[in-house]
């Protein structure tokens, strides 16, 4: 029995009033889409991602770069939710036992529980969609709003995804209802039209498809909690400029005469960050870390001191929100770098790039980097307490 997940990120910012598509917008320094793929992880065995042409090359972008435990197509989308579920149910090789589950990108606050809840449910009821008990009175009315019927609440349900059900049963029903010309809202209303039964299992609140921008609100106070604390760190480095020396700084390699000498590579930029990270997480600073009496920490580049300063702050519940990086040099002119360095830094911290700032200044040929004898840096970082 496998496990596949067709993931709908067709979604368009209309109604989010932005001009991309909603799923790559960041929440809390991570794009809707990544978090809900990333929420598939350890479930699923193989997901098609179905967007429109146009977001096609960003999402690529986007996932590609993630370390997933399983692969990831891309087909485009059809005109209606019906027929892009079909083209991402056609792009897999179904057995008789295999699971397939639905699911909307826009809804990326969906939890481990509520994944387990629909393939347990899908093994013992064969189509299930998770639903929350509906807390407010519905009402029917007709076209001039008055209202004809109040439905009793303790039936109704607040549907969500993943929708999950037997892989072969929703193929099947698919291609029949695009035979028939029916169309459904959504997955399970297909499979209810042609008698099979669909449970509900638990969803959860917090499982909200972000549709507006005060969804965007809600999701970011779900994510950071009512009482994650945040903390900032700051952190100062100088080297010396000397003759014979590469000049590495945010982990690039600057074309100059002079280089900064050090133990290790002399990045004072991300020597500086580091010390901001470390400082704001309250764990000493990078000379306890590495010191540079110890071998194994020389010539080594700073880009791989930066992921272990990040896995040490990670192992100790903290994570980077962002940093701000300034680099104090006379010469030479850092700002061609600059795209490239946030790029870098921001791979090491596994954060988005908007999240990392990085700039480069002169001090007027005034004092130590005026006159060239050294660069220095200063950085800025706020970190999250993960409990
Ligand atoms: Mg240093």
């Amino acid at each position: 029995m496998k496990v596949y997940t067709v993931m709908l990120a067709g979604g368009s910012g209309t109604r989010m009033k932005t001009p991309i598509n909603k799923t790559l917008i960041p929440l809390c320094g991570k794009t809707v889409i990544r978090r809900s793929v990333e929420a598939f992880s350890g479930f699923t065995d193989e997901m098609v991602v179905v967007c429109y042409p146009d977001s096609m090359s960003d999402m690529i972008r986007e996932i590609t770069k993630l370390t997933l435990s399983f692969p990831v197509r891309f087909v485009t989308g059809g005109d209606t939710r019906q027929q892009s579920v079909q083209k991402g149910l056609l792009a897999f090789q179904f057995e008789a036992d295999d699971i397939v589950l639905i699911h909307d990108a826009a809804r990326c606050l969906v939890s481990s529980e509520v994944i387990e809840n629909v393939i347990t449910g899908v093994k013992s009821a064969g189509s299930v969609v998770p639903g929350i008990p509906v807390s407010s009175t519905y009402k029917f009315c007709d076209d001039q709003q008055f209202i004809t019927e109040t439905p009793d609440r303790t039936h109704l349900f607040e549907i969500q995804t993943p929708q999950g059900f037997s892989a072969s049963d929703l193929l099947t029903v698919s291609l029949k209802a695009s035979k028939d010309g029916f169309l459904g809202t959504d997955d399970a209303s297909l499979m209810e039209y042609y008698g099979f039964p669909v449970q509900i299992v638990p969803g959860s609140r917090n499982n909200l498809k972000l549709t507006t921008q005060d969804d965007l609100i809600a999701a970011n106070i779900i994510l950071k909690g009512n009482n994650k604390p945040m903390r900032v760190g700051m952190g100062y480095d100088v080297h010396r400029l000397v003759e014979g020396r590469k000049l590495i700084l945010c982990g690039i390699e600057i074309p100059w005469p002079l280089g900064l000498l050090g133990h290790s590579d002399a990045d004072v930029a991300l020597h500086a960050l580091m010390d901001a990270m470390l400082g704001a997480c309250g764990m000493g600073d990078i000379g306890q870390h590495f010191p540079d009496t110890d071998d194994r920490f020389k010539g080594v580049s700073s880009l791989l001191l930066l992921k272990e300063t990040n896995r040490l702050i990670n192992a100790a519940g903290f994570t980077v929100y962002n940093a701000d990086i300034t680099i104090v040099a006379q010469k030479p002119k850092l700002l061609p770098y600059i795209p490239q360095m946030k790029h870098v830094v921001a791979g090491c911290l596994d954060i988005e790039e908007s999240f990392v700032n990085v700039k480069a200044t002169t001090t007027e040929k005034l004092g130590f980097e005026g006159r060239e004898e050294g660069i220095s840096s200063y950085a800025v970082c706020l970190v999250e307490q993960k409990h």
